[in-house]
């Protein structure tokens, strides 16, 4: 398991919307926080969005010691500044505010402590101007909901130090985040840009009775929405050029926009507007709360980022790097000659993933057997069958096996698998898996198998060669001992 960047706390100041993102990501990430809310009930309110959060960052991959209680509320900025090691502002967009807050952070927080404003497009340069130590104050702009988007734009001011920026950026990293470096300190940064150019033609649209908020909506979500999870704009559209990309799409379509179709004024924010975004916002939410619709946002975002894994396109690249940091396999483990043969082994451990569970939730068919077989290859990796091995044309193929199922588990739970040698011979295996739940101990399932040993070049069954078959005898000799399983069924020769 990967080292932390820091040791912790992780410090919050203001936890609205964003405060509370920021914390509920830091505590899957196994960090404690620290965090200050002047407003009454503040407390609670972070607490309970953090625990709705927690579905979310469960699916996404708990750290070890992520704890959703192992938040302290203290009483002033001042104190979280003095108790936190990395400090994110995240108080109302009001530079006098925000500038009176960091000012009161920065007096008390030892000179190598960072301090990171979450604003929206306030310029660093503006928010340092009175630090005492205007080089660690950086601007890591987060997008909503911070415990699941990885986007995190870092911009420094004129008196941040290039280390402070580096040194944020390898924090958000190790919160599984994706920093974007914004190079220019430009008002609205980059990400805020884009959208409000969008938000600002939808509103056009509505105004002039064009259309409505749901049917924008849907001019986004059914095409070009799929698109930007995957390749954002620019290389879609390369895409869209055919064989001369780019070039041949701003010569097809770059005319149209010296017409232009959209418009770079925003239209006046007039009552008969508001009134149309807020009742067409009202019929698309058909009758559901906010809290209804960010639990149904956060599955939905947690699958598209899921179904992008495999292609480690765009935030699968998050995914797959975070499910290689977050949960522990148990680093692979080879016999040494001489040591003790643990019976059962416990050579395999893993968390139940979005992808091994059906619409219930509950771990499917056929990830029982994917899990398997990674306690399977757990096992031969500790025998000596590896890649070189298998790329020497021998390997263990499976031939029978034999589920029983004990309990269900999700998305999310920990798993630890045992595993015990029932018997083998010169070509065959058998052996008696056992699926735990890490945490409670309880038995989830069991797998009997017997697998035989082949020379994948000749297409047949072979005889294990020398080294493993020399470390199965010692399995063998400790196993042997052991009483057979109640739920075992199958034998064979020689057992
Ligand atoms: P919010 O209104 O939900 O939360 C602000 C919190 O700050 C409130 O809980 C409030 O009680 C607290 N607060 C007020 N005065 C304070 C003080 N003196 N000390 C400490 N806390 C104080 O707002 P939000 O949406 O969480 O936005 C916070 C910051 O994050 C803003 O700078 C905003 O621009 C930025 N931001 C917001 C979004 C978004 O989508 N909402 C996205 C990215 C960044």
């Amino acid at each position: 398991m990967e080292q932390r960047v820091f040791d912790g706390p992780f410090g919050v100041v203001g936890g609205g919307v964003i405060g509370s993102g920021w914390a509920a990501r830091a505590l899957g990430r196994g960090y404690d926080v620290v965090a200050f809310d002047p407003a009454p009930g503040a407390g609670e309110r972070m607490a309970s969005a953090v625990e709705r959060a927690w579905p979310a960052l469960r699916k996404l991959g708990l750290y070890p010691d992520a704890d959703p209680t192992a938040i302290r509320f203290v009483d002033s900025p001042e104190a979280v500044g003095a108790n936190a090691a990395f400090v994110q502002e995240a108080v109302p967009e009001n530079l006098e505010l925000k500038r009176r807050i960091l000012g009161q952070i920065d007096a008390a927080a030892p000179p190598t402590t960072l301090i990171a404003s979450s604003t929206s497009g306030l310029l660093p340069s503006e928010l340092q101007r009175d630090l005492q130590h205007p080089g660690r104050l950086v601007v890591g702009h987060p997008f909503n909901p911070v415990y699941i988007l990885p986007l995190v734009e870092t911009v420094g001011g004129q008196a941040t130090s290039q280390e402070s920026l580096e040194t944020a950026e390898a924090v958000y990293r190790d919160l599984d985040m994706f920093p974007l470096r914004v190079r220019n300190e430009i008002d609205g940064f980059l990400s805020d840009r884009l959208q409000e150019a969008m938000w600002r033609e939808i509103l056009h649209l509505v105004a002039d009775g064009v259309a409505t908020t749901g049917e924008l909506d849907d001019a986004i979500v059914y095409g070009p929405g799929l698109r930007w999870a995957l390749m954002g704009t620019n290389l879609t559209y390369h895409l869209a050029g055919g064989e001369q990309g780019m070039r041949h799409m701003l010569e097809q379509f770059g005319p149209a926009l010296e017409w232009p179709w959209t418009k770079l004024v925003a239209p006046p924010l007039t009552d008969e507007l508001i009134d149309r975004m807020v009742d067409g916002t009202q019929d698309q939410a058909a009758g559901r709360s906010i809290t209804e619709l960010e639990a149904l946002r956060d599955d939905a975002l947690v699958a598209i980022m899921y179904a992008l894994r495999e292609s480690r396109l765009s935030s699968g690249r998050i995914i797959n790097s975070r499910e290689g940091r977050s949960v522990d396999h148990g680093a692979p483990v080879r016999w040494e000659s001489g040591a003790v043969v643990e019976c059962p082994l416990a050579l395999y451990r893993a968390r139940v993933i979005p992808d091994w569970v059906d619409y219930n939730n509950h771990m499917t068919e056929s990830a029982y057997l994917l899990a398997f077989g990674w306690a399977s290859d757990a096992l031969f990796r500790y025998i000596g069958i590896d890649e070189t091995y298998r790329s020497n044309g021998h390997s263990f193929y499976t031939v029978e096996s034999h589920l029983v199922y004990h309990q269900e588990v999700s998305t999310g739970e920990p798993l630890q698998f045992t595993t015990q040698l029932l018997g083998h011979d010169h070509k065959r295996l058998h052996i008696f898996h056992s699926m735990f739940h890490a945490e409670s101990g309880e038995l989830l399932c069991t797998n009997e198998q017997i697998l035989i040993h082949v020379d994948m070049k000749l297409g047949k069954s072979s005889p294990t060669l020398g080294g493993p078959k020399s470390v199965l005898d010692e399995i063998r000799s400790s196993h042997g001992q052991a009483l057979r399983p109640d739920r075992a069924v199958m034998t064979i020769t020689h057992e």
